[in-house]
C-alpha cells in the first residue's frame, strides 16, 4: 500500500469528521483548508467581549452524527425554549411544543397562528415523524416543503405562512419553502427529539472539539488547493503533494470547480445576521421570535445571552437579528432598516441598542430544491481514488456535513479492506 496520506481538502465539519474516522482507523491523512482556522461555515468571533457566531445557528442535540462523535458535556450546551414567539399584527404569540411545555399548550392552541385543527395536525405530524427512521424519511418522495405541508400534512395557508414560513424559511434561508420535504421532515424530527442549543463558547467550539482530537501536524491551514492532478493536489503557490486518496470536503461551488463536475449545483442560499448589544433583554425567555407577517426584512430575532449568558459580558445582552437572503442595501442602509423594524417589534429602547457587526453570508447553504437530498451510500465515491463529502450531498445541516464525512472515511476503509 502507498505511504502517502489521504489528502482531505476542506476542514469544515465534513472534512474534520472524515479525518476523525480515518484517524480512528489508523489511516494517515492530511487535512487542508484555505481559511485561518477549522470550522468552515461554523465559525465564531469574539467582539468586545461578545460571542458572535458567523450567522445565527444552532446545534440540535438529536442529530445522530453529533451524538456519535461530540462530547456534549464538554460543549456545555445551552438550550433554547422549545417553541417560538410568532409576531403578527403587532403582537407576539407563543407556539410551544406541548409535549415539553404542557402549561403553555392552551395559549398555543388558541394563538391566531393557524387554526385549532392545524395545532392538532402538528401533533399528528410530530408522532408520525418521530416514529419514522431517518432512512424512512429520506426514502419518501421528494417535493417542495410548502407543497408537502399543504398536501401530505394538510396545513392551512395561515399556519404555513405565519409559522412554517418564518421558522423553516429561516433555517433553509428560503422563505418560499421550496427546499426538499426530506430536509424539512428530517429537521422537524430532530427538533422534536432533542434540544435546540448553542455551546457556551459559541458554535465554533464544535469544530474545535473535533480538531483537538487530531494530531495538529496533520492539519494545514491557510493553504488553498488550486487543482487536482492525477493522484495529487496542486496548491495555489504552484507546489503539489501526492496523496494515496483525495477527499473533496469543500462547499458545493468549490467542489464543482475542483472536480470540474457540472452535476454539482452551485446554486446557494444566503443569509444576513446583525448583532446588537443592549442593556437588557426585550424577551422573557430564551426563545426565538419570528416574523409571522409577510412584510419587513427581519425574519427572526433571538436574545443569544438569554440562551447562553456567556455570549455577552456581565450585565450586557446580545441580540441577533436575521434577514433571509443578501439584501441589496449597503450595510448602513440595511442596519437603519433593521433597526426601524426592531423598534417596531420591541419599542423605543431598541433605538439605543449598539450595532456590533453585520455578517452577510452569500454562500450559506446549498439550494435544496428537489431533487437534492440523496439517499445513496455510494454518493461519496466520485471517481478512482477521489471521494467527496459535504452538506450539499444530503441535507444542508451539521448532521449531514458530519454524516457524509463519516461515509467518505468508511468508503476509503472499505476500498482498502481495512477492518472497522
Ligand atoms: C449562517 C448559517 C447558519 C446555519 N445554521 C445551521 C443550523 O442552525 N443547524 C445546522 O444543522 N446547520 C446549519 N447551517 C449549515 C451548516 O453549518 C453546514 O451545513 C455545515 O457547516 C457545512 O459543513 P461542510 O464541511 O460541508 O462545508 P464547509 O463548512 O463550507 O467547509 C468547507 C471548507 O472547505 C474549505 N475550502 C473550500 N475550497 C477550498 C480550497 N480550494 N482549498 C482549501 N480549502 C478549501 C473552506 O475554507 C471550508 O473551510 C448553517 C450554515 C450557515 C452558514
Amino acid at each position: 500500500m502507498t505511504t502517502h496520506p489521504v489528502t482531505i481538502v476542506g476542514a469544515g465539519l465534513a472534512g474534520l469528521t472524515c479525518a476523525t474516522y480515518l484517524h480512528r482507523a489508523n489511516i494517515p491523512f492530511r487535512l487542508i483548508d484555505a481559511a485561518d482556522a477549522v470550522g468552515g461555515r461554523v465559525r465564531t468571533d469574539s467582539v468586545e467581549g461578545f460571542t458572535l457566531d458567523r450567522g445565527f445557528q444552532v446545534l440540535l442535540t438529536a442529530y445522530p452524527e453529533c451524538q456519535a462523535l461530540l462530547d456534549y458535556d464538554a460543549l456545555n450546551l445551552q438550550p433554547f425554549y422549545d417553541g417560538a414567539l410568532v409576531r403578527t399584527h403587532g403582537h407576539f404569540h407563543r407556539i410551544a411544543d406541548p409535549f415539553r411545555h404542557p402549561f403553555d399548550a392552551p395559549r398555543t392552541l388558541f394563538a391566531p397562528v393557524g387554526t385549532l385543527a392545524d395545532k392538532l395536525r402538528v401533533a399528528r405530524m410530530r408522532s408520525a415523524l418521530t416514529a419514522q427512521s431517518i432512512n424512512e424519511i429520506f426514502s419518501q418522495p421528494e417535493q417542495p416543503t410548502r407543497q408537502v405541508l399543504a398536501t401530505r400534512w394538510g396545513f392551512s395557508d395561515l399556519m404555513i405562512d405565519r409559522f412554517f414560513r418564518p421558522f423553516f424559511g429561516g433555517i433553509f434561508f428560503d422563505t418560499e419553502l421550496q427546499a426538499s420535504s426530506r430536509l424539512f421532515e428530517f429537521l422537524f424530527k430532530m427538533f422534536a427529539e432533542g434540544d435546540t442549543t448553542v455551546p457556551a463558547q459559541g458554535m465554533q467550539a464544535i469544530p474545535n472539539q473535533l480538531a483537538a482530537q487530531l494530531p495538529s501536524s496533520s492539519i494545514d491551514l491557510n493553504t488553498q488547493v488550486a487543482a487536482l492532478e492525477n493522484n495529487q493536489v496542486r496548491f495555489d503557490d504552484g507546489t503539489s503533494a501526492p496523496a494515496s486518496a483525495i477527499v473533496i470536503a469543500t462547499d458545493a461551488p468549490a467542489a464543482h470547480n475542483l472536480l470540474g463536475d457540472e452535476t454539482i449545483s452551485t446554486k446557494q442560499r444566503s443569509t444576513t445576521c446583525l448583532y446588537y448589544a443592549a442593556p437588557e433583554s426585550p424577551l422573557d425567555d430564551p426563545i426565538l421570535a419570528l416574523n409571522g407577517d409577510q412584510d419587513g426584512l427581519l425574519n427572526n430575532v433571538a436574545v443569544m445571552s438569554d440562551v447562553a449568558p456567556s455570549y455577552a459580558p456581565d450585565g450586557e445582552t446580545l441580540i441577533s437579528a436575521v434577514v433571509v437572503g443578501d439584501p441589496l442595501e449597503d450595510d448602513d442602509a440595511l442596519e437603519r432598516t433593521v433597526r426601524r423594524e426592531l423598534i417596531d417589534w420591541f419599542g423605543l429602547p431598541a433605538g439605543g441598542w449598539t450595532h456590533l457587526r453585520t455578517y452577510r453570508i452569500e454562500h450559506a447553504l446549498p439550494d435544496q430544491t428537489p431533487p437534492s437530498v440523496r439517499h445513496d451510500a455510494n454518493m461519496v465515491r466520485h471517481h478512482d481514488g477521489v471521494y467527496v463529502c459535504g452538506d450539499y450531498l444530503r441535507t444542508a445541516s451539521i448532521n449531514d456535513a458530519m454524516g457524509t464525512g463519516r461515509m467518505a472515511a468508511e468508503a476509503i476503509r472499505t476500498d482498502r479492506s481495512v477492518p472497522a
